[in-house]
């Protein structure tokens, strides 16, 4: 794998560093200094001209149904499963995948599959196994031996609440399953995450609640979802927020979904910190390829659309230039905020030895010009890399 130097790009890490240099090596962040020139010696190292870009850490996006999912409209409303390209397009180089309503069609083992495709690609990918439904149905036969042996595996999720899709669990069926999924994580060295779909439903977080304060289950485990869905939801978001649990916003949505009342994870953002939410516990995803139904009173499938992961990179957009966030801070929900929540030590970050998961995007309109995964050139759409450099 080549070196790698960009030369004078401005930096975001996601801090804001200023102008400097870094030089990629061996799949990782070799150095990040003022003049790294000297480097550009060695042979075989390709430069890049960083003069106009902002480099920022590969975006990590911890809700994605890598598989496809839907289908609550009948077979022919399943979504497909989500192609390598439009992952690295959308500036993302580290993705977890989820299953969701549909565990009768889907299998974990596929899951698990597919997740292994986009590493194969050149991604970092990861997987909650399971789907909507408790019990869990694994690719092993036990959450523990899912966790265990198949590296891709976290947590388990996404587990519905509050949904007419769910399978009605009770608080204790939940903490059953969590306190597999926790002692699974401390055997294996992994984060063990509770990834929750939280519905529309009468009960919002109250189950979750609920197991939080009848068990010894820690809150940094369970990573709730959709809570930017209903106004009624973010308020119980701000209190979980402020409980010192994650708060994960869904940014692909739709105009009927924010007419019907869906508060946009931009402006969720804001609110978050206007509320005192440290926005250390607050994450985007895009929930791509997850369907996005609109349901009538009856809960029956009145429209469908299909998420998208571009949606991820358009909040950050949105959160600079509509709701007046610095960027440097809206960066940490889909970098160093997520790296924390999944437990990936090396990734959401650019600083020495960090995987060097490196996204270029054009200064003025922060769209992706450039993305090198674990220190591969996946795209360069402008053909600015000086030497070849294609992995
Ligand atoms: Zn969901």
């Amino acid at each position: 794998m080549p070196m790698k130097l960009i030369r004078n790009v401005t930096i975001y890490a996601p801090e804001f560093l200023g102008k400097r240099d870094i030089l990629v090596t061996g799949g990782v962040v070799g150095a990040i200094g003022e003049d790294l020139t000297g480097a550009s010696e060695f042979p075989g190292v390709g430069v890049l001209d960083g003069e106009g870009l902002v480099a920022v850490p590969g975006l990590i996006d911890a809700h994605v149904h890598i598989l496809g999912g839907g289908g609550e409209g009948g077979f022919e409303t399943r979504t497909p499963e989500i192609e390598v390209g439009e992952l690295v397009s959308a500036g993302i180089t580290t993705v977890v995948g989820c299953l969701g309503t549909d565990g009768i069609t889907r299998y974990a083992a596929g899951l698990v599959a597919k997740a292994k495709a986009l590493k194969q690609a050149g991604l970092e990918a990861f997987v909650y196994t399971g789907s909507y439904q408790l019990p869990v149905r694994t690719a092993t036969g036990t959450i523990g031996g899912d966790m265990t042996l198949i590296e891709e595996v976290l947590g388990i999720g996404e587990i519905a609440l509050a949904d007419h899709r769910s399978s009605q669990p009770t608080a204790g069926e939940l903490a059953k399953a969590a306190s597999e999924t926790h002692v699974a994580g401390l055997l294996s060295g992994k984060a063990g995450i509770v990834n929750i779909h939280i519905g529309d439903g009468k009960s919002g977080l109250g189950l979750l609640r609920q197991v939080l304060e009848t068990s010894d289950l820690p809150i940094g485990m369970f990573y709730p979802t959709h809570l930017n869905r209903s106004e009624r939801v973010f308020e119980e978001a701000v209190r979980h927020g402020l409980a010192g649990g994650w708060v994960d916003l869904t940014t692909s949505t739709t105009e009927s979904l924010l007419q019907m009342g869906e508060v946009s994870a931009p402006e969720a953002l804001r609110r978050l910190l206007e509320r005192g939410v440290p926005l250390d516990r607050i994450t985007f995803t895009s929930d791509g390829q997850g369907s996005l139904p609109v349901f009538t009173e009856e809960g029956r499938l009145a429209a469908m659309t299909v998420g998208s992961v571009a949606s991820l990179l358009e909040a950050v957009k949105s959160a600079v230039s509509r709701e007046g966030i610095p960027l440097e801070q809206v960066l940490k929900t889909v970098t160093s905020n997520p790296a924390a929540v999944l437990g990936l030590e090396r990734k959401g970050r650019l600083s020495e030895g960090a995987d060097a998961d490196v996204v270029l995007l054009d200064e003025e309109t922060l769209s992706v010009e450039a993305v090198i995964a674990q220190g591969s050139l996946l795209l360069d759409r402008q053909g600015r890399f000086r030497d070849e450099l294609a992995p």
